[in-house]
């Protein structure tokens, strides 16, 4: 029998997950990561793989799980429109049998379970900035709809748990995170951007580069997750974890450039179907119940985050001339 606590982080091998095993790992915890690799790897995790605590599990959420754990996180699912927009019933699947799933086991261990949601619920929102009290504007029929809907009621299917089964359950709505491990073909806007300026590839801006996002680097946001799945059995939120600083997507474009110093140029595209025109959290509710602010600054996050894939790119440039050489 273990004596420390086990934790499980479904999603664990994706962007977020690698992160928060690492932290948990850091904090004496053995970890436990399910994931089918959909969008995931396991060169996300290759530090932790010589770690006895950690373990992965390959294993698709949409079927049930029979595992022992003291606390569940649940991040599996991919984030990015591209990939979520791939398979979209899978999408679906994944966000409300995943979470059915994973509420069942908690259920049978009576264990914490938290959900990692998005603020892609407040969909193309016409309250700014977000409350955690706003009920959104989402499309049920639109190409995000699988990714927002399935969110959605995997909010709802907590909430019923919570009233019918008195299960501990935590709802983070997470907005846009970046940093470190995004997959250089993720195809969300600061991975993109990043990989373009360093490629000195056109930057490929969606509309006219008005609509805001706000962004959070990644280590704060794992900091928040911690700090939620530590909170008070009656706190169950949902909480908002983001960065409250707003910037067009042509600001960031720009930033970027300037960062890596690049040649590129700004060229732009089609705005795709129900992307929303501005987000920015509230997250007077997380800094009051949970004492968390997210302390990184934007460019210190861009920054490590650029020097992140100047490594990924250098070492796919030294393979592809290896494999040509042989
Ligand atoms: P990601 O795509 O990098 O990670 C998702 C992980 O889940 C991957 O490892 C993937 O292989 C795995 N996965 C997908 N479907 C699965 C399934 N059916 N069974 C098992 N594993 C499965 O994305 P991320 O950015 O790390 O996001 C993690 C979580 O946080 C997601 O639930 C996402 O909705 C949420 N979130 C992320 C952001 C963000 O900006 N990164 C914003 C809001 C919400
Ligand atoms: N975007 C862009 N160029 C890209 C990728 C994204 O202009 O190469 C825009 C996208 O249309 C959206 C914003 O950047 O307005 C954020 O997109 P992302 O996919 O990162 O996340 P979202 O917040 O839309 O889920």
């Amino acid at each position: 029998m273990p004596t420390e606590e086990t934790v499980l982080v479904t999603g664990g091998c994706g962007f977020i997950g690698s992160h928060l095993c690492e932290r948990l790992l850091d904090d004496g915890l053995n970890v436990v990561s399910v994931d089918n690799f959909f969008t995931g790897s396991k060169s996300n995790v290759v530090d932790l793989l010589g770690n006895r605590r950690f373990e992965i599990l390959r294993h698709d959420v949409t079927f049930p799980l029979y595992v022992e754990v003291d606390r569940i996180y649940n991040l599996a699912c991919p984030a990015s429109p591209v990939h979520y927009q791939h398979d979209p019933v899978q999408t679906t699947k994944t966000s409300v049998v995943g979470a059915i799933n994973m509420l069942g086991l908690a259920k049978r261990l009576r264990v914490p379970v938290l959900q990692a949601s998005t603020s892609e619920v407040y969909g193309d929102p016409t309250v700014h900035p977000q409350k955690e009290d706003y009920r959104g504007n989402v499309s049920t029929l639109g190409p995000r709809a699988c990714y927002d809907e399935g969110k959605r009621c995997a909010e709802t299917l907590f909430f019923d748990y919570y009233r019918q089964h008195n299960l501990e359950i935590k709802i983070a709505r997470i907005f846009n995170t970046f940093g470190p491990r995004m997959q250089t073909n993720d195809g969300r806007v600061v991975s993109n951007f990043i990989v373009q300026a360093l490629r000195d590839d056109e930057i490929t801006i969606y509309g006219d580069g008005s609509q805001t996002r706000s962004f959070c680097y990644v280590d704060d946001l794992v900091d928040g997750l911690i700090a939620l799945m530590a909170s008070p059995a009656d706190v169950t939120g949902p909480i908002n974890l983001g960065r409250t600083s707003e910037m067009t997507v042509l600001e960031l474009a720009e930033k970027i450039i300037e960062i890596v110093g690049s040649r590129s140029r700004i060229s732009f595209r089609p705005l795709p179907t129900d992307d929303p025109k501005m987000r920015r959290p509230d997250i007077a509710l997380a800094e009051r119940v949970l004492g968390w602010t997210p302390k990184v600054p934007l460019d210190i996050g861009l920054e490590r985050t650029v020097a992140y894939f100047e490594e990924t790119l250098s070492m796919g440039r030294t393979a592809m001339s290896r494999v040509a050489a042989e």
